[in-house]
């Protein structure tokens, strides 16, 4: 791929690799050559193509192109809500955008009610998906016409035209047979159906909304981005969205270490699991039963047998577990300088620890020790595992050593000193 920059940031024509999820990585010609050998593409098969970084023109832009050739016809894409323009061969980060749309949509708000469209000629604008005519898509307002429509993909474009100078709704070309086009006071006894009438109420009203709308055909379509005061799409507006749905969903103590945990030099994977120790989706035996689920022989906890598995007795109450603190705990020595109530606690050693490099490394060992315990109680469900004290204890140790190491890559900590004294391996305490 060619690559011709902006001004400000021109530089000589290089290769690039677009992935799916649109990071864009320089490419060596060596590194293409083994690209080229991995996919196993044929040279033949492959064409030069010239695209344009950051054009003002947004049609020729790079991701306008990269879309286009990936996802067919992404802007109906975007706005219209169907499933049915999902293709196969859609990449999963697509098809999670699409899919996660339809659950917002079930709850009122979508991404495509932040889309609104500034409807000049129609060509762009989607008849039934976009916002165009009042603020609401027309699928929403007129939900028993949409269901009778044959063609829910037609712009306004397609169901307009002009006799003499007089614009024509062909609203028969959208309908399919059962939707009478009559005027609505006749039609009342063609449909005796309570939704019948419903559905010659909708056309009537739809035809009283159509009236006096005119297309300008010297100009195109615009869109506007509703969550932003210029109309202009900004990434920070989803960010601060998402920041209000989290208020919503979980109380400010939660979203506080969420938020810490996100900054936290571990692997993803591991911040997964502690995410969601803390918004409280473990698959414990006892939540999996509230929610129907009941193919276990016990739901008792795995370490003692004698008391149900629940997030609070799995990981603070049984005795099982309480050994494991109390011996982390002592392994921190006095260094520590909070109680182990305090210690098990996350949010108390936030409060508690003033030093930031003390509070990482507790927060390091904290998340540790959820997680080896975690693991242990999986091994001895799905593989047939026994517990072992020891290996839960020398896990922990390793595993906070670990991501310590990556947390602070330049001053190299010995598992030696990690062992004998995790907290002084922080000089700067
Ligand atoms: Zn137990």
């Amino acid at each position: 791929m060619t690559s011709i920059l902006d001004d400000d940031i021109v530089q000589i024509p290089g290769m690039y690799a677009v992935t799916d999820d649109l990071a864009i990585a320089p490419l060596t010609p060596v590194l293409a050559l083994g690209l080229l050998n991995r996919f196993k593409t044929p040279l033949t098969d492959l064409k030069e193509k010239v695209v344009i970084i950051r054009d003002k023109e947004e049609d020729k832009a790079i991701w306008s192109r990269f879309l286009l050739v990936r996802y067919h016809n992404p802007k109906i894409k975007v706005l219209a809500l169907s499933k049915d323009l999902l293709n196969r061969d859609d990449s999963r980060w697509w098809r999670d955008i699409v899919l996660n749309d339809f659950k917002e949509d079930e709850l009122g708000e979508g991404f495509t009610d932040w889309v609104s469209c500034e409807f000049k000629n129609g060509y762009n604008t989607l008849f039934w998906h976009s916002c165009w005519l009042i603020d609401q898509p027309l699928r929403v307002s007129f939900p028993h016409l949409f269901v009778r429509t044959i063609n829910k993909l037609c712009a306004v474009s397609d169901i307009v035209s002009w006799n003499n100078g007089v614009i024509l709704w062909n609203l028969e070309s959208i309908f399919g047979t059962d939707v009478s086009l009559s005027p609505a006071p006749n039609a009342f006894n063609q449909f005796p159906s309570v939704m019948s009438t419903v559905v010659v109420e909708e056309l009537r009203d739809l035809k009283a909304l159509l009236q006096g709308v005119v297309p300008d055909n010297l100009a195109k379509d615009e869109f506007r981005w509703n969550l932003t005061s210029n109309a202009d799409f900004k990434l920070s507006s989803v960010s601060i969205l998402v920041s209000n749905a989290k208020e919503l969903a979980w109380s400010l103590p939660i979203i506080n270490m969420l938020d810490i945990i996100r900054k936290i030099t571990i692997p993803a994977k591991i911040k997964i699991l502690t995410w969601r120790f803390f918004i409280n989706p473990l698959p414990l035996k006892v939540q999996l039963v509230n929610r129907g689920v009941s193919n276990f022989t016990s739901i008792d906890c795995i370490f003692c047998s004698t008391h149900p598995e629940s997030l609070e007795h799995l990981f603070y109450h049984c005795h099982v577990t309480k050994a494991v603190w109390k011996r982390i705990y002592t392994w921190l020595d006095d260094e520590v300088k909070i109680s182990l109530e305090e210690f098990k606690s996350f949010g108390s050693i936030q409060e508690k620890k003033k030093n930031i490099n003390i509070k990482a490394t507790l927060n390091t060992i904290w998340i540790a020790l959820i997680w080896c315990t975690w693991k242990m109680r999986n091994t001895i469900i799905f593989d047939n595992g026994l517990f072992n004290f020891d290996e839960v204890i020398s896990n922990i140790m390793f595993f906070s050593w670990r991501w310590s190491c990556n947390r602070e890559p330049h001053s190299r900590i010995s598992f030696y000193d990690w062992y004998k004294l995790p907290l002084l391996c922080n000089k700067t305490h």
